[in-house]
């Protein structure tokens, strides 16, 4: 490490680090413009059981920029994180989706049930996170039954007191709370017994090496954690048939991956119930 520090000091000058500083830049000058022109669009997932039929759905954001197209999630929240965009990106998304619900609720359609969205660590890590999160439900008028909110370890494992009383009160105001990407942290799993959890989602990682004919154990392990302790399972990620029959005989009730269906603009999620269910008639 000490070896290769006047190495990487260099490297701070080189032009490939120049271009790499310049795109991070762009992406934060381009965000800013993002949240104040219309370029950010909240896409859904649908979240379905064996039988295809709905039961929630997640949001994920989704950066229409004016000349280079869609960008990925995995190029601007990194950023966002780093640059405190994230609070902004993370309130904006809540509103969004809030608002969307309530039109649904005000046009009578169908939709799904529970709506999950995706929070970061530095937006859980808000003293006012809670209470902010409550008053934007209270200014849509939704119920915060109907919201699960999606973390991952990094976010639940910063302060566990903090983090139980937090969940306590989501939980008492009727929020669900789900662990996002479970299995890829490095802790211990002590955390699952002392943190009030509604759901575990299994990371796509794992749900990746269920081929034909192969078992997996550690599937199979997490899904029973997640029964043993009361808590939905949900596998992320469901790319064939062949998975989600092998995850069913394991227990899994809940799937959201592309064999199901693709994300998609959250105003399309009605007709996507729709046609679904004209299909299984
Ligand atoms: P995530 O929360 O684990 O979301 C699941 C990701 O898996 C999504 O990627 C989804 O499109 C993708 N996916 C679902 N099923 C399949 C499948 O069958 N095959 C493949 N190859 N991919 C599948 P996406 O939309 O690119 O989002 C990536 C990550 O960006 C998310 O991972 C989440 O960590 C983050 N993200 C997205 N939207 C938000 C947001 O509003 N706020 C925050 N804080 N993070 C977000
Ligand atoms: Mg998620
Ligand atoms: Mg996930
Ligand atoms: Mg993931």
């Amino acid at each position: 490490q000490a070896k290769n520090a006047g190495r990487e000091r260099c490297v701070i000058y080189s032009p490939e680090h120049q271009q790499e500083v310049n795109d991070r830049l762009e992406i934060e000058r381009g965000l800013r413009v993002a949240l104040e022109s219309d370029q950010l669009k909240i896409y859904m997932q649908p979240q379905v059981n064996l039988a295809g039929q709905i039961q929630s759905a997640e949001v994920l954001l989704r950066w229409l920029h004016p000349e280079q197209g869609m960008i990925p999630p995995f190029h601007f929240i990194p950023i966002a994180e780093e640059t405190g965009l994230i609070l902004r990106l993370g309130h904006w998304v809540l509103d969004k989706t809030l608002e969307q619900i309530s039109r649904w609720q005000a046009e009578k359609t169908v939709f799904p049930a529970q709506i999950s969205i995706n929070v970061s660590a530095w937006q859980f890590s808000q003293p006012d996170f809670v209470a902010h999160t409550r008053s934007l439900c209270d200014k849509w008028q939704i119920d915060p039954q109907c919201i699960v909110l999606e973390l991952t370890e990094t976010a639940l494992l910063r302060d566990i007191t903090e983090t139980r009383q937090k969940l306590d009160a989501l939980r008492h105001t009727g929020f669900r709370v789900s662990l996002d990407d479970f299995g890829t942290g490095y802790s211990s799993l002590a955390y699952l017994r002392d943190l009030p959890l509604d759901e575990l989602k299994i990371d796509k990682s794992f749900i990746d090496e269920i081929q034909p004919g192969s078992r997996q154990p550690l599937v199979e392990s997490m899904i029973a954690i997640g029964k043993h302790m009361k808590m939905d399972v949900i596998a992320e990620g469901v790319e064939t048939a062949e998975q989600a029959l092998q995850l069913s005989e394991m227990g899994c009730i809940k799937y959201q991956g592309f064999h199901f269906a693709r994300p998609m603009p959250a105003e399309e999620i009605p007709q996507w119930i729709i046609d679904r269910n004209k299909r299984r008639k």
